[in-house]
């Protein structure tokens, strides 16, 4: 059954209730609101594939460290409910922090190994905030599919180990990141740029191209698929490069030597005080909605 009207729903009680009314396949799209087009491709991807869409917007602070940007993290609901209304969204829940983790609360998810490099090195805690977190999701909305984004790599990684070892009973869907014009991945966090610093933001596509463009003319050695990400970041001033990766799609272990698997290229860089993160898959072909859901992470 498809609704008419969007519910927006603030209890867990509302949330069972408005669910439990729904009838055929279920997708939830999870995100932490400031809503833009990356998440709207999202919502019609699960429009497409599904009777009915649930979306939740939390911004979970268990997945924010001491010294990020939690606090000053973007928020507009009214313009997030208006966006998703029209997107044709079913359900809507908004729950408060203090809903999600009462004053007592102390079980968590802790998904050990891909959990390790990459983000979860330079951010201690965030993939246990973000698998407990999209964990009591499942829980809640049931749903038989979940929508992520290729944003976020290492997090579909560990979402869906998660899935496979909790067996969670749904199916992860990974759709391609969306870009403005100059190849600027879209983001929440780009609202804190100036302009010489939104300019300057275009680089991390730029890096990911070049290691692509270098791909394509043959390049398969790891490291230099790493320098030539590198080169370009370090030409940019205004960039400051935290790491640059070429790892294993599937285990996200960093590579050494030059082989045949499907490789993430990843990497964050600081733009001012802002922290940008950006990833391509290798061969270039993979970045497609099928491929990502396929060859990321298991
Ligand atoms: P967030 O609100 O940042 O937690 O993101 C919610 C979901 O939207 C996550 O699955 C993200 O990976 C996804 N997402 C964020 N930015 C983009 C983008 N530019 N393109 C596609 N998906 C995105």
């Amino acid at each position: 059954m498809v609704r008419e009207i969007m519910q927006v729903v603030e209890t867990i009680e509302a949330l069972r209730e408005a669910r439990a009314a729904l009838t055929g396949r279920v997708g939830l799209v999870p995100t932490m609101g400031a809503l833009h087009a990356g998440h709207l491709s999202l919502v019609e991807q699960a429009r497409a594939e599904c009777d009915a869409v649930m979306v939740s917007i939390f911004v979970n602070p268990t997945q924010f460290g001491p010294n990020e940007d939690l606090s000053r993290y973007p928020r507009d609901l009214a313009h997030d409910l208006s966006l998703l209304e029209r997107a044709g969204v079913d359900v809507v829940f908004t729950p408060t922090p203090e809903l999600m983790y009462p004053p007592d609360f102390q079980t968590w998810v802790e998904v050990a190994e891909v959990s390790k490099g990459l983000e979860g090195e330079r951010r201690p805690g965030h993939f246990r905030g973000v698998a407990t977190v999209v964990a009591k999701l499942f829980n809640l909305f049931q749903p038989h599919a979940a929508y992520f984004g290729q944003k976020d790599a290492q997090q579909v990684v560990v979402i869906k180990r998660m899935v496979l070892d909790l067996n969670f009973p749904l199916e992860i869907i990974v759709c391609p990141t969306q870009r403005e014009a100059d190849g600027l991945a879209l983001s929440s966090r780009n609202v804190y740029l100036n302009a010489d610093q939104r300019r300057a933001a275009a680089v991390l596509s730029r890096a990911l191209l070049a290691a692509g463009a270098a791909y394509e003319g043959g390049e398969r050695h790891p490291e230099k698929l790493r320098a030539a990400m590198l080169a370009v970041l370090q030409a940019e001033p205004l960039a400051q490069p935290e790491y640059v990766s070429a790892a294993d799609a599937r285990t996200l272990q960093e590579l050494t030597l030059p082989g045949e698997t499907p490789v993430l290229l990843s990497m964050a860089v600081r733009v001012g005080t802002t922290r940008l993160i950006d990833n391509m898959l290798l061969p270039p072909a993979l970045n497609n909605r099928a491929d990502l859901t396929a060859v990321l992470g298991r």
